[in-house]
């Protein structure tokens, strides 16, 4: 069954029910549908919004999924090419926004730590001794792989 709003000529609205859009098509050709209200046979379907079927609502689309950033030079680079560049270019913050102090890395990274010296990045070689010497006394102090000599000019 399906259920048409009708309205008559003199403006009656009421609800229809037929077997099928067919059904309805026939009864009104044959003047058999008629307005309760007055008994005209002049009678329109009117499109009925509360009877249009939208259907399921629409599933919503799942969030994609954060994506991590990705600068587009990594794309589609294997992992051990993005960790090279990564490499490559970490070396090159470090190396131009730091001070090359050498051997004397340790002395002058306390000296900074103390503020004996103007705060400034620092890199330079340390034993392990120095190393963990510098760690003990709480110096922040990071062991970086050595570059390569060609980066070292
Ligand atoms: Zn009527």
């Amino acid at each position: 069954m399906i259920v048409f709003d009708l309205l008559c000529g003199v403006g009656h609205r009421f609800e229809g029910w037929f077997g099928s859009a067919k059904a309805f098509a026939s009864q009104k050709e044959r003047g058999l549908l008629t307005c309760p209200t007055c008994g005209s046979s002049k009678v329109e379907r009117i499109p009925s919004a509360s009877r249009v079927n939208l259907g399921a609502p629409e599933p919503k689309a799942p969030k994609a999924p954060a994506q991590p950033a990705k600068t587009p030079d990594m794309e589609g680079k294997d992992p051990f090419a993005i960790a090279q560049m990564l490499y490559s270019r970490m070396l090159d913050e470090l190396l131009t926004k730091t001070e090359d102090v050498g051997k004397e890395f340790p002395a002058k990274a306390r000296r900074i730590f103390y503020k004996q010296d103007p705060v400034r990045a620092i890199r330079g070689q340390a034993t392990e001794q120095e190393h963990d010497d510098l760690v003990d006394e709480g110096i922040p102090v990071a062991r970086l792989p050595v570059p390569p000599p060609e980066r070292l000019n």
